[in-house]
């Protein structure tokens, strides 16, 4: 069994990136710039904010933090949303999910300028990648095919089971495997769907995007299998500084002696999105500077 690396693979794309950052520096006299709005104090959303601005750091980025309280309305949002999508100096933007329950998530994203939607999350991304056209794609399943790229584990003809249908993780990753040059077989799971357990016995590629923590038991993995666990739940933990420990979808311990690659949570898939943030946020510079 070996295990995938998220975090070091993401340091050492991040300093691909900064390389890139620097050149892009030289050329046009100006560092990338990302845009983060957080609404709110999500402790989840504070840390990810965070984790992106220290990223930027790391690529040479120069990075932004706007914040709004709780009861900002969706209009203050939308007009908000909208200077962004003219700011010539803005790259690329996200607005931090989740939001308070009165904003529609939906028409925020899609007030974000498809060429500014770093996130791929705006459905012109979302179609473009489906199609198999430049975009930016969504950076979870981004990350993954990535890690599955770098390890040399091949997905050319190999049947991909992923449990999870979201539209950020489970239907974008399924359009990515799908595409020419991935060539995965794709299955894909949900709450609905009948004998899990014998489906995903069947998968080269096991990928558990749920949020259930440790759904995912031995008994339900191929010998030799590659598991791909998206999970992240936060469980209370008072022995922890933060007072909480994360909890992928998968049972690891008993899952990982089956595997001939797993990824830990965390240091799996988690360091990988922000990477693949980074990455689009180079490419939304160089598109803007054309
Ligand atoms: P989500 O929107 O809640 O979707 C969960 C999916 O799992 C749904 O499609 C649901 O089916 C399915 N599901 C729930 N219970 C199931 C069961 N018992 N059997 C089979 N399928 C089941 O979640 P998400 O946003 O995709 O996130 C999933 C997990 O990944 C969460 O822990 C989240 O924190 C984590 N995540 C991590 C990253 C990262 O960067 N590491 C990024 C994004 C998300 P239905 O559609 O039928 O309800």
């Amino acid at each position: 069994m070996q295990l995938i690396d998220g975090k070091q693979t993401s340091a050492q794309i991040k300093a691909e990136i900064a390389q890139e950052a620097a050149q892009f520096m030289a050329e046009k006299g100006r560092a990338p710039h990302l845009v983060a709005v957080l609404v709110g104090h999500d402790g989840g959303s504070e840390t990810y904010v965070a984790n992106k601005v220290k990223a930027c750091e790391a690529c040479g980025f120069r990075s932004t933090v706007i914040r709004r309280e709780d009861d900002v309305t969706q209009d203050e949002l939308l007009s908000l949303i909208d200077s962004l999508n003219k700011d010539p100096e803005v790259d690329g933007f996200i607005v931090q999910l989740p939001l308070p329950a009165h904003i529609d998530e939906q028409i925020v994203t899609e007030a974000i300028l498809p060429d500014k939607d770093v996130d791929g999350f705006h459905p012109v991304n979302v179609g473009l990648q489906s199609i198999g056209l430049p975009c930016f794609h969504s950076a979870t399943p981004a990350g993954i095919v990535e890690l599955l790229k770098r390890y040399g584990i091949k997905t050319a003809g190999k049947h991909c089971v992923i449990i999870g249908r979201s539209n950020i993780v489970g239907k974008p990753l399924a359009s990515l495997m799908l595409q020419k040059g991935v060539d995965a077989t794709v299955t894909v799971c949900h709450s609905r769907t009948e004998n899990l357990p014998e489906i995903t016995r069947q998968a080269d590629i096991l990928v558990a995007a749920l949020g259930r923590p440790g759904f995912v038991t031995a008994d339900m993995v191929k010998e030799g299998a590659t598991v791909i666990d998206v999970g992240t739940t936060r469980i209370p933990d008072a022995s922890r500084k933060s007072g909480f420990r994360l909890s992928g979808d998968v049972d690891f311990d008993a899952v990982a002696p089956k595997c001939s690659f797993i990824t830990p949570v965390p240091g799996g898939v988690g360091p990988m999105t922000i990477a693949m943030l980074m990455r689009n946020t180079m490419l939304a510079a160089q598109r803007h500077s054309k």
